[in-house]
């Protein structure tokens, strides 16, 4: 692995030299007068944590615009649903490498997805010197062909893929309580805990979803992943947009990670928005995700940051319901800190870091770096990809 040093970055509101070294951020000072075998010039650039996208289908981007503005169940059951039953693996390493390539674009080296055939996904990832965690879906009500077998036999060829590559993490991935049986939502749960791995489900989308929940369970979707004991610390939950008081306070506890996904939402006009002051307020976990490309229709986490900070304010009537820090900490911090993974730039950690081009006009006028990412810039302006330690992207 080679020695990279960055030098005069502009690093927490200062100029300094930065020095990584076996994956790590082996020094920051002032002035570094070491060698190394590569020089970054960082005049100009500042330095911050890379970005986790945490609820994503990656090869998904093969039906970028399919179906763009027709109603939501519509949209799932006559265009997407008819195309992925014809997916094959070979589509789905199409998909996947481009999706890659626009993740590294918005500084995300690390993405949390839920999609078909994981392992081909898998061997990708390495291939860029990525992370993620990997989730292995299934239903068992419509389409079939994804079923319980199905997903079986994926999550062994994914494990013997991702055996020597510790950047990846698998979770199991029932798609959501409408398409999955009781039983078998908590076979995946009892299947998780043996095998050490993460659950990553859909969960309180729709005002059907709700409607289809207290029917047949008579309890919200939250309460009833709750009585099966599905939620914990190893729980991901995309969506969660219509939510009761005791929902939230119920996830608050059980310290899942709830990922907002406010284009998509927006996009598929889910009627009600995440509430992230209230859950933030009860000490949730929130990350931040673009879901896939059909119905987002980019992975631009920037873009992102920005829609979702701006539905919060626009639909709660408040400016100062969220504030651009708090939604790069969800963008950041919140979900590495979920996965145990260090994204702090700090000596000693893994060195995962962005450098942003601080000469382009969205980042002229006030001090506050953050905040012009959030609503200023676009993707653009990230010149360096660090993960790692090693430099995964660059654009001159
Ligand atoms: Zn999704």
């Amino acid at each position: 692995m080679k020695k990279i040093k960055i030098k005069s970055v502009l690093f927490a509101g200062k100029e300094r030299d930065i020095l990584i070294a076996d994956g790590k951020i082996l020094k920051i000072s002032k002035k570094i007068k070491e060698k190394s075998d590569c020089e970054i010039e960082g005049k100009n650039l500042a330095a911050l944590p890379v970005f986790f996208n945490m609820h994503t289908h990656l090869a998904m981007t093969l039906f970028r615009g399919v179906g763009d503005d027709s109603p939501l169940k519509k949209w799932l059951t006559t265009k997407i649903w008819p195309k992925e039953l014809l997916l094959t693996p070979k589509k789905i390493r199409k998909g996947t490498e481009i999706g890659l390539k626009e993740l590294k674009k918005s500084g995300c080296p690390f993405f949390c997805d839920m999609y078909w055939w994981p392992q081909e996904t898998a061997k990708l990832v390495i291939k860029h010197k990525m992370g993620g965690v990997l989730g292995v879906p299934f239903v068992d009500k419509v389409p079939l062909i994804f079923s319980k077998k199905f997903a079986l036999k994926n999550f062994f060829e994914l494990k013997k893929v991702v055996k020597n590559y510790p950047l990846i993490k698998i979770a199991i991935a029932p798609h959501a309580i409408y398409t999955v049986s009781k039983n078998n939502l908590v076979w995946a749960k009892d299947f998780a805990k043996k095998n050490n791995l993460y659950y990553h489900i859909h969960l309180a989308e729709t005002k059907e979803e709700i409607k289809f929940s207290k029917e047949k369970y008579g309890l919200t979707p939250v309460k009833f992943l709750d009585k099966l004991k599905i939620l914990d610390e190893k729980t991901i939950l995309a969506h969660c947009v219509h939510l009761e008081e005791e929902d939230i306070e119920i996830l608050a506890k059980r310290k899942s990670l709830l990922v907002y996904c406010p284009a998509s939402n927006m996009k598929l006009g889910v009627c009600d928005v995440f509430p992230f002051r209230k859950l933030k307020e009860k000490g949730a976990l929130i990350a931040l995700g673009t879901d896939g490309v059909a119905s987002n229709n980019n992975l631009d986490m920037l873009e992102e940051m920005k829609i979702g900070a701006l539905l919060q304010k626009h639909h709660f009537c408040r400016t100062e319901e969220i504030k651009a820090k708090e939604i790069f900490e969800s963008a950041t911090k919140t979900p590495a800190s979920f996965l145990e993974i260090k994204n702090e730039i700090k000596e000693g950690d893994l060195a995962n870091l962005i450098l942003v081009d601080l000469t382009l006009e969205e980042f002229f006028g006030g001090k506050d770096i953050v905040s012009h990412l959030v609503y200023a810039a676009n993707y653009h302006c990230i010149r360096y990809l660090i993960f790692n330690g090693e430099i995964i992207y660059q654009r001159n």
